[in-house]
C-alpha cells in the first residue's frame, strides 16, 4: 500500500480479463497490472505515483474502482453509478 494513495478494486472487476487489461493500459503510471491469470492486480509499490486522473475510475464500472487519498482524510474518487 502507498503511503498517500491507495488503490481500492473490487474483486469482480480483477477477476475479468478484459477489465484487467484495460485498466492496465489507461493507467498512465502503471498502478494495474493483468496476471498470468489474466485478473487484474494493484501494484502496490506504485500507488503513490497516482496522478489523480480517474482513468480507471471511468473505465471500470461504478463502484469497481476506488482510488483513496489517504492524505486527505480518505477522501476519494470514485464513480458510484
Ligand atoms: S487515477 Fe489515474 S494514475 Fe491513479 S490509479 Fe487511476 S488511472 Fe492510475
Amino acid at each position: 500500500m502507498g503511503m498517500f494513495i491507495r488503490v481500492d478494486l473490487d474483486p469482480k472487476v480483477a477477476a475479468q480479463a478484459d477489465l484487467a487489461k484495460k485498466l492496465a493500459e489507461v493507467c498512465p503510471v502503471n498502478i494495474f497490472e493483468q496476471s498470468a491469470d489474466g485478473g487484474a492486480r494493484v501494484v502496490p509499490e506504485n500507488e503513490d505515483e497516482c496522478v489523480l486522473c480517474e482513468l480507471c475510475v471511468q473505465a471500470a464500472p461504478p463502484r469497481g474502482v476506488r482510488v483513496v487519498k489517504l492524505y486527505d482524510e480518505g477522501s476519494s474518487l470514485e464513480r458510484l453509478e
